[in-house]
């Protein structure tokens, strides 16, 4: 099992999945969701559309969805809504869902290797030291061992907390 940091963005990321923080619509918005939007074209949102709305979501927090991924090098975009930090009851819990669920739709779908943003961290307002321990703790459970997990953050403000999480924790 490996687990690597990376400052950078997720765009560039060569593995089988990355994953997409997203939002429930699933259909675009700004921070890493633009970013991958904009450099996979239109491809991924067609996609994303034909993802089936139940109760008016197309992924419900925690959650996550797969779709195919346009011009990216990644073969498939696995989009996750991670908690709104002030709106969920249980922030840690619906954080910790969001990046099982896709490493379990990541194996379901034969991919080896993984990326990942700092879900939750941006406009959704996750304090950085305790998502990164929640990524890293998940990172680290039996069920994932097979997976390589990539963390693509774009700051080094977030790098640096993730690195010193991971050093932490293993
Ligand atoms: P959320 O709505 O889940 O908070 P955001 O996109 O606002 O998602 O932010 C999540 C994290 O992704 C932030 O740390 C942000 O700086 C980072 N980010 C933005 N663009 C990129 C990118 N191209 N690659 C990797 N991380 C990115």
């Amino acid at each position: 099992m490996s687990i690597k940091i990376i400052q950078g963005d997720i765009t560039t990321a060569a593995v089988d999945a990355i994953v997409n923080a997203a939002n429930p619509t699933m259909l675009g918005g700004g921070g890493v969701d633009g970013a991958i939007h904009r450099a996979a074209g239109p491809e991924l949102l067609a996609a994303c559309r034909e993802v089936p709305v139940i109760n008016g979501a197309r992924c419900p927090f925690g959650e996550a969805r797969i779709t195919t991924a346009g011009k990216l090098p990644a073969k498939f975009v696995i989009h996750t809504a991670g908690p709104i930090y002030s709106q969920s009851d249980e922030p840690d819990k619906v954080l910790a869902s969001s990046y099982r669920y896709s490493m379990r739709l990541a194996l379901e779908n034969g991919c080896r290797s993984i990326a990942f943003p700092a879900i939750s961290c941006g406009v959704y307002g996750y304090p950085l030291q305790e998502a990164a321990k929640i990524a890293v703790s998940v990172c680290l459970e039996d069920e994932f061992k097979h997976l390589d997990k990539t963390f693509y953050l774009f700051s080094e403000e977030v790098a640096n907390v993730w690195l010193r999480e991971l050093k932490r924790s293993i």
